[in-house]
């Protein structure tokens, strides 16, 4: 999937994220935190989306706290080179 960095995702979907409290110098959780992560609700901006230049970027996402969260899991159904649908789906909204 080609994601054309719009942030919609990060702003529209409920998702489980690392709590920036909880994020180490290493860029790894800290494992003695039970809330090192935290359920981000739709319709609620990450607390790690940004925008550059009008595309949205995940301050977090070369981090090893980004490993294995459901934002590093994500999929669509559809060919890799097909162009995110979700995206225009939720500028309807
Ligand atoms: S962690 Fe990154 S990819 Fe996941 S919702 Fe937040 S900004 Fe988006
Ligand atoms: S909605 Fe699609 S195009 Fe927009 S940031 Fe998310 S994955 Fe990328």
């Amino acid at each position: 999937m080609i994601c054309l960095r719009c942030g919609s995702c990060c702003i529209h979907l409920d998702v489980a994220v690392a709590n920036p409290d909880c994020i180490l110098a290493d860029g790894s959780l800290d494992p003695r935190r039970p809330d090192s992560l935290i359920f981000k609700p739709s319709g609620s901006v990450c607390p790690h989306l940004q925008f550059e230049d009008g595309l949205a970027v995940c301050r977090i996402h070369h981090l090893s706290c980004y490993s294995g969260t459901p934002c590093d899991q994500f999929e669509q159904i559809g060919r890799e080179d097909d162009v995110c649908v979700m995206g225009g789906y939720f500028r309807t909204l």
